[in-house]
């Protein structure tokens, strides 16, 4: 997909797993970007191969206070949040007030410049559904006293937000409701199940099921996602959705597990845990809307986004370990052959480091 212009773009929670992986790919179409993060869950390593590219910066700073940036801006992406449970719960008022008062900055950045805004919202507005699939028409059945409601309720407020601004002061704008997205760069203890599935899988660990494990999820790999989100953004100006962007394949939490511990060639048993409060029991996004005005839908399956993140893990999770080890003194005792692998592969479960990339298109793999 190849946009001609090239713009000045800022990029909120460009740090993250998501923001990284976007400001990769703006930085490679020609663009300006202004990356914003405060490293709450973002890490410095994820833009570290864009850090003195002429075209990026990187400014830290909190979205919670307000945004300044000197010249012409066109564009921008409010990714900043954290997404995974265990981290948005981990400070909850900091969360709402992320996605409120940070929401509330972009936007009128957004008003100063005569940018376009793209709000990073998310199918936890729809809550735990009771109607299934979803489409955008759905209002939602979120629990507004619950510990995901930071998050939820957060994430609802902004999109208000977003509309008000719309209305009232004719900003352009795009609204993205984002399914639970996957790949190379999620943190190792994010605690989200794809993440820790393989992480745990790699190091022969237990596989944390929650509840039974028949709650299902609908899983979108990143690249698909930035196409989703590039496009909504370059969309005509009228569109502003909210778009579901997601993958419709829905899966359950128990065969997912047992997809990753098979893919991985992981003994890890699999070890049942009490389900989070409030949990969707179901979710998978009706995408129609995205594929009648923006062309969209994601195309790369799940064993195939699978892979390249088990290779991503598998090579962060044992080099990392190898290279701390001591190194041997080869000359006391006669090595064996093949040293590196040997020791790279000391942990249970997936041993290959010289996998062959996955068929088909190249993914996202770091
Ligand atoms: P992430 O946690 O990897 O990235 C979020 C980034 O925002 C991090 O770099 C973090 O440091 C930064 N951040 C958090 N609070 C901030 C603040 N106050 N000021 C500045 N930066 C701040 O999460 P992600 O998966 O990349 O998600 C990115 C966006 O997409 C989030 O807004 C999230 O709600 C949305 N989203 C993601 C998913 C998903 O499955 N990944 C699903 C739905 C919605
Ligand atoms: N989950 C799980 N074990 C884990 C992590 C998550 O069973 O170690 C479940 C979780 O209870 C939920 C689903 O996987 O039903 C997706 O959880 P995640 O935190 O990835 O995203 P969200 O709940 O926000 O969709």
């Amino acid at each position: 997909m190849g946009f001609s212009s090239e713009f000045n773009i800022v990029v909120t929670g460009g740090a993250g797993f998501i923001g990284s992986h976007l400001c990769d790919r703006l930085i490679q179409q020609g663009h300006r970007v202004f990356c914003i993060d405060n490293l709450f869950t973002g890490t410095f390593s994820n833009i570290r191969p864009l850090v003195n590219h002429r075209n990026f910066e990187f400014i830290e700073h909190d979205v919670r206070e307000p945004l300044e940036i000197a010249g012409k801006i066109d564009r921008i992406y409010n990714l900043a949040c954290p997404a995974s449970p265990r981290h948005y719960q981990r400070d909850p008022i900091g969360t709402l007030r992320t996605c409120v008062v940070g929401a509330h900055n972009v936007v009128e950045l957004a008003r100063q410049k005569g940018a376009r805004a793209l709000q990073a919202s998310t199918s936890e507005v729809y809550g735990d559904p009771e109607i299934h699939p979803q489409p955008e028409q759905y209002q939602g059945h979120v629990n507004p006293i619950g510990p995901r409601a930071c998050y939820d309720e957060g994430k609802r407020a902004a999109e208000t937000l977003f509309f008000d601004y719309h209305r009232v002061h004719k900003l352009p704008i795009k609204v993205a409701r984002i399914f639970n997205t996957y790949g190379p760069r999620m943190l190792e203890n994010d605690g989200r199940i794809i993440s820790n599935f393989i992480v745990q899988a790699l190091k022969g660990e237990p596989i944390t099921v929650y509840g039974d494990g028949s709650q299902t999820r609908s899983f979108c790999y990143i690249d698909d996602l930035l196409d989703g989100l590039q496009r909504l953004m370059e969309s005509p100006s009228e569109i502003t959705g909210p778009f579901n962007l997601g993958n419709p394949q829905e899966q359950s939490v128990k065969d997912i597990a047992q997809l990753i511990v098979q893919r991985t060639g992981s003994n890890s048993p699999i070890e049942y845990h009490p389900l989070p409060q409030d949990d969707p029991k179901r979710r998978q996004p009706v995408i129609a809307r995205a594929r009648a005005e923006l062309g969209w839908s994601p195309c790369i399956p799940l064993d195939q986004g699978l892979s390249a993140t088990i290779d991503y893990f598998s090579l962060k999770l044992f080099t990392v370990e190898a290279a701390a080890r001591p190194v041997p003194d080869l000359r006391a005792a006669r090595p064996s052959r093949n040293v590196t692998r040997a020791a790279a592969s000391n942990g249970a479960g997936r041993r290959d480091l010289a996998r062959k990339p996955p068929n088909g298109r190249n993914l996202s793999s770091i």
